[in-house]
């Protein structure tokens, strides 16, 4: 029924900060089975648009709608179980002490038991279903090329390694869409090609919709097919990675002019 509206749409969206206009009067639509990208200035309102997207802040104004239903004010843990829209963060955060196969299984767990999962452990689910999410588990870690460290607890591994468990993690739960938040700061270019591979395998082989923020533009060029850029908290413009990349507006936006 919902088939033929886009995924995500968000309308006028507004969040200020005290003076600050952090998003002001931002509207953007996902369509089904993209990739798109958010790109920016630093402090130009991409972390915060997120955050008013997945329900971790509460928008001033604006409206979000996934899926066909009005999911605006619902907090992120129902957005991420209801809606299935699911975000990271700039800053990494898996299980340390535990290993990479059970970060994964853990991630899917609390979504089918997302109250008592920390509490109950995996005790509470039946064996078949625990079955079920260490298969789904393994073959994720396969495909982001963990294999060889999947029993080393997360700890131990490297910033990049950390980054690729998270998006796995993300996987998991079999979300509709996933906005990640500078996926690629901080890890080292051949890591960088594993997260762009990970990110194309989610997208054609699993179905999810991505909105990626990302300062690296040959990424952007290369995974996004549309790139959405705000300046100052407000959308200065959307199209074509090529032609964005070639925009005035945007040049001058990069270079604060
Ligand atoms: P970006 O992710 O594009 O770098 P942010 O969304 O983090 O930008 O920030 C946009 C603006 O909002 C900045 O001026 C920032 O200082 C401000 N801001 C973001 N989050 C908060 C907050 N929780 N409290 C106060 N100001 C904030
Ligand atoms: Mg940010």
């Amino acid at each position: 029924m919902t088939a033929h509206l886009p995924l995500l749409e968000i309308k006028n969206l507004s969040k200020s900060y005290g003076a600050v206009k952090a998003v002001n009067d931002v509207s953007i639509h996902i369509d089904r089975g993209e990739i798109a990208g958010l790109i920016g200035p630093n402090g130009s309102g991409k972390s915060t648009f997120f955050d008013c997207s997945t329900g971790l802040a509460k928008p001033d104004a604006g409206t979000v709608v996934l899926d066909g239903q009005d999911i605006t004010g619902w907090s992120l843990n129902r957005i991420a179980r209801e809606g299935r829209m699911l975000r990271s963060f700039q800053k990494t955060v898996t299980f340390k002490s535990l290993d990479v196969e059970e970060n994964l299984v853990i991630a899917g767990q609390m979504f089918t038991f997302p109250s008592i999962a920390s509490t109950f452990g995996l005790g509470k689910m039946s064996r078949q279903r625990i079955e079920g999410l260490r298969e789904r588990a393994r073959e994720l870690i396969k495909m982001a090329g963990l294999w060889d460290v999947r029993h080393q607890p997360a700890g131990n591994l490297s910033g990049g390694q950390q980054k690729l468990i998270q998006f796995a993690s993300m996987l998991m739960p079999e979300p509709k869409l996933i906005l990640l938040d500078e996926p690629m700061a901080g890890i080292n270019p051949k890591i960088i090609e594993r997260v762009v591979d990970t990110i194309l395998y989610a997208n054609k082989s699993l179905g999810v919709s991505l909105l990626v923020i990302e300062h690296n533009i040959d990424v952007v060029t290369s995974i996004c097919r549309r790139v959405i850029v705000l300046d100052q908290g407000a959308k200065l413009v959307e199209g074509l990675p090529g032609d964005i990349i070639q925009d005035q507006r945007v040049r001058e936006a990069y270079l604060g002019g």
